[in-house]
């Protein structure tokens, strides 16, 4: 059974597994707590852990001239316009993953793309919410981001399935299309 890193929520298997005394955590973040791997870990709890992992991570890059945020859609998405970085936000209430924020500069992103499951077009998924007949459900919708270095971030937006006639699925997609227009905008 697919276990999660009891601290960043990440998938931990066989290989990268570390046991605490009332948890499991990941390999990063079993580097971070233990101090490039320089203490064991087993002896410890996860309250232990958390501690030396807010002790231990790096502070967030917020590169040349900090970040101040002018402009904000939800709890997803923050602009500095003045200095051009992006910061996507850790949604942990939506996604259950204690992910870190990530901060870039305006000029790191290449492309973006709004993901479906199934895949629809921003228009087509307007027409569906539009539609109170319709009775299709959607299995997730989010915003994969494209950035220089091949790197990908994704924007999770509704993180299980929920049918197109719900209000939840019309709040999501209102915020998706706003996420997009913002980048657009870049
Ligand atoms: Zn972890």
């Amino acid at each position: 059974m697919a276990q999660n890193c009891d601290i960043c929520g990440a998938e931990v298997g066989f290989l990268n597994k570390f046991r605490c005394q009332d948890g499991v955590i990941c390999k990063k973040c079993y580097e971070i707590v233990s101090n490039h791997f320089a203490t064991t870990i087993t002896q410890m709890t996860l309250g232990e852990l958390k501690r030396n992992y807010v002790k231990n991570v790096q502070p967030l890059d917020m590169g040349e001239g900090g970040f101040q945020a002018t402009r904000k859609i939800g709890s997803f998405l923050l602009l500095d316009e003045k200095t051009q970085k992006v910061c996507i936000l850790n949604n942990q209430k939506l996604t259950g993953r204690n992910t870190r924020p990530v901060i870039f500069p305006y000029s790191a992103l290449k492309s973006f793309q709004l993901i479906s499951q199934p895949q629809f077009s921003v228009e087509q998924l307007s027409a569906l919410a539009a539609d109170k007949t319709a009775d299709t459900t959607i299995q997730g919708l989010s915003i994969r981001l494209y950035l220089t270095g091949n790197r990908t971030e994704e924007i999770t937006i509704i993180p299980s399935s929920v049918r197109v006639s719900s209000f939840a699925f019309r709040r999501g997609l209102q915020i998706a299309k706003e996420i997009l227009g913002c980048l657009a905008d870049i």
